[in-house]
């Protein structure tokens, strides 16, 4: 039984153990063969005679259970409802054999315990957790268009009341096994090394007392809760989650409805109920989309970037910074904050002061203050060094240039540090726009020379570009991947052009916004469609939000380099002129001149964008959505045309990660292979006249015909 991911061991002659240990796997997760042998076990217990409890524990460290086995979720394309009730119904009865047992039982946490491994041990008699930070319980499911399916949405109100278990299934965060023991989800709380010994101790003690009888039976009733209670909590959950989701996530609310209706069954009943609510998410397109997101992010975290295997990370001891403005100032605190210590500089003295204390006050932001930690900024103030020497700089192991975005000082700066730096040095720009390549031609050794692009704001982007030159070796590229890594990003590798990834989907977006205003579409007309669609917010108010001059100069790099099908609008010529630069001047498309600094409509831009209608269009919702994302899905054609990204998958964690297009779609090609080929084609059919923007692309146009996907979930 050495592939046997449990193992039945008997730590005292009256008390069994279950080992949860999958020597196959990184992590446990439940499986339907796992399953099967959890049924095994206990029915090899259900026949021992003089048992007094079982304990549950894992013998992975910081791993106790993570869930259900999703391939197995991704493989079940276009499910049976009937099928999939009948997967709810066999975990629930399998679990729910913990709470019938003739001997007491016991879960001993230690480590992350989410989705289904929560299930598990909420239908144990009792839950014992290690404390510390590694131990963790939580409801995920939502977070992949799911609820809980193998009895917890019955269990777990009937343990910690329904309040608290709707705020865990319906947000889907974990919380810590100190909120867990607070909240009476778990019974004790002990160091790691004194799991076992608490959880005997509990069996011991409830053996004789027998209160877990009273709370087996308890757990089989209908909830105590008025219908006040009752109406109440399902008013406010589901305000909340609207305000949340915006509607676009279904599995929060059914997720509550369940709950709320469940509380008046007894636990059978509700379980019954629970797999025929779960029936309705499970293998919707919504539900497949999250689960493609979550193996997008599952498949950078272990993609090294480069594909050769021999190539190894050099380790990153420090980093220095040239600039400490936006950029440079959010990008050291992101290294300090994960134990990189920086060195930093600016040609302005005034800019190096307060790019340090910003980068401290982010570093050390503690979210309950509101504000920084004294003494977390204590502990990493010496972490970072502010200098007007170039050579402390570059005698960092990685120097990363963040000065301003201009060809001619960035070379410059580029070929003086180069000098400076030792023959192990690797350097690294954070342009937005400048071609690698370029500033590659001033250097002596280029192959220790890649892009490494953040996004602003620092703290809250995921995405980072790595960009390779023709010239940087893999060396550079995988030691760029693993520096990310280590600041929490998820970066991509792209080989260089303009826009590299992110900038070149979302300017024929921002581009196609421009357009609409010019054949009078409404400013709300265009943001409704782009939220309706999912966008965090629509494309004039990004405009607004990154600024119109920044946008205007990386419009003209992209017209440069796709002058055929793009041209600059004269609305944006108009803005910059004005010098209406956004959020930043107090108005742009927007008004910001109230005190909370929230965008308010503008008469006078009704006025000047009058003035470049060209000719009148009445659009629908639809078609207006069409015109915003289908460039931008024939943008990422052809950027798989050439080649830029190493694997379709990187575009869709790039627009997740790097501009909010919205997960619930799964990423751009998933939502086109989710719409499939014949719609897509009949949306683009009408637009082709437009103009060279909305040719048809040969990667498209082959994808179309050969009926596959751009890429399956499980590749
Ligand atoms: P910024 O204007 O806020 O800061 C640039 C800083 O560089 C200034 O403080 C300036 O004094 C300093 N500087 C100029 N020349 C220097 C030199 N020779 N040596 C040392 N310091 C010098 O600019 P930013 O927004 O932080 O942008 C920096 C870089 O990051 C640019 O290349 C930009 O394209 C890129 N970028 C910006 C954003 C963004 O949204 N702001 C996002 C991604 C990438």
């Amino acid at each position: 039984m050495s592939s046997a991911a449990l193992s039945l061991q008997f730590p005292r002659s009256d008390v069994a153990q279950i080992v949860f240990n999958d020597p196959r796997r990184g992590a446990n997760v439940l499986s339907q063969g796992v399953l099967d042998q959890l049924e095994q076990i206990l029915d090899q217990l259900a026949d021992r005679q003089g048992l007094r409890g079982l304990v549950i524990t894992s013998g992975k460290p910081g791993i106790f259970i993570a869930g259900a086995d999703l391939r197995e979720f991704a493989a079940a394309e276009s499910p049976d409802p009937q099928w999939v009730q009948q997967m709810c119904r066999r975990g629930q009865e399998l679990f729910a054999r913990l709470s019938k047992t003739p001997f007491v039982t016991v879960a001993a946490i230690a480590g992350v315990c989410v989705g289904g491994g929560a299930e598990l041990v909420c239908w144990c008699d009792r839950r014992v957790m290690a404390d510390g930070p590694k131990t963790q319980i939580g409801f995920p499911e939502v977070k992949l268009g799911l609820f809980p399916g193998w009895g917890g949405t019955a269990r777990l109100p009937r343990m910690i009341g329904l309040s608290n278990a709707v705020e865990m299934i319906c947000g889907g965060d974990s919380i810590s096994a100190q909120e867990a023991y607070k909240m009476g989800l778990a019974q004790d709380l002990v160091p790691p090394d004194r799991l076992l010994e608490a959880a005997l101790s509990l069996i011991d003690a409830e053996a004789e007392h027998q209160f877990y009888l009273q709370d087996r039976q308890k757990w089989q009733r209908p909830l105590d809760i008025t219908e006040t209670e009752l109406a109440f909590l399902a008013a406010t959950g589901n305000a909340y989650i609207q305000q949340q989701t915006k509607g676009h996530y279904p599995a929060p609310v059914a997720a509550l409805e369940t709950m709320i209706e469940a509380a008046s069954l007894d636990v059978e009943q509700a379980c019954r109920l629970e797999a025929e609510r779960f029936s309705k998410l499970f293998g919707t397109p919504i539900n497949r989309a999250l689960i493609n997101v979550f193996f997008l992010s599952d498949r950078n975290k272990k993609d090294p970037g480069v594909d050769d295997p021999q190539i190894k990370p050099r380790t990153i001891g420090s980093l220095g910074i040239f600039g400490a403005g936006i950029m440079g100032s959010g990008i050291a605190a992101a290294a300090i904050k994960r134990g990189v210590p920086v060195v930093i500089t600016d040609t302005q003295e005034e800019a190096l002061r307060q790019g340090v204390r910003k980068a401290l006050e982010e570093a050390s932001y503690d979210r309950q203050l509101r504000g920084p930690s004294t003494q977390r900024l204590l502990e990493l103030a010496p972490q970072l060094q502010a200098t007007q020497l170039n050579q402390e700089v570059a005698g960092c192991d990685l120097v990363l240039e963040a000065v301003v975005e201009d060809p001619e000082v960035k070379a410059k700066l580029l070929a003086q540090v180069e000098e400076l730096t030792g023959p192990d040095t690797f350097l690294a720009t954070n342009t937005s726009t400048i071609p690698i390549n370029r500033l590659a031609q001033a250097l002596k050794s280029p192959e220790r020379f890649c892009g490494i692009h953040f996004f602003n704001p620092v703290r809250r982007m995921p995405l980072v570009e790595v960009i390779r030159g023709d010239r940087t070796s893999d060396e550079t590229v995988a030691t760029a991947v693993a520096f990310a890594k280590r600041l929490g990003k998820s970066p991509i590798v792209l080989r260089d052009g303009p826009g590299f990834l992110v900038n070149r989907v979302l300017f024929p977006y921002m581009n196609e916004a421009l357009q609409l205003l010019q054949q009078g579409v409404s400013i709300q007309e265009i943001e409704k469609a782009a939220t309706g669609f999912g966008m965090p917010m629509g494309p004039i108010a990004l405009y607004d939000m990154v600024g119109i001059d920044t946008a205007f100069y990386a419009g003209s790099v992209m017209q440069n380099a796709f002058g055929d099908r793009y041209e600059s609008s004269p609305i944006l010529v108009d803005l910059f002129k004005r010098k209406w630069f956004g959020q930043k001047s107090g108005r742009g498309f927007f008004r910001y001149d109230n005190p909370k600094g929230k965008p308010e409509p503008d008469p006078e831009i009704e006025q000047l964008l009058q003035r470049h209608v060209t000719q009148k269009a009445e659009l629908s919702r639809e078609q207006i959505t069409h015109r915003l994302f289908l460039p931008m899905l024939l943008e990422a054609t052809r950027i798989l045309e050439d080649e830029l990204v190493r694997d379709p998958r990187d575009v869709d964690l790039g627009v997740i990660y790097g501009i909010g297009f919205p997960p619930f779609r799964g990423g751009l090609l998933f939502w086109a292979d989710t719409e499939g080929p014949q719609r897509i084609m009949s949306y683009l059919e009408p637009l082709v006249d437009l103009g060279p923007r909305f040719q048809i692309t040969p990667v498209l146009e082959r994808w179309a015909k050969s009926g596959q996907r751009f890429y399956n979930i499980l590749d």
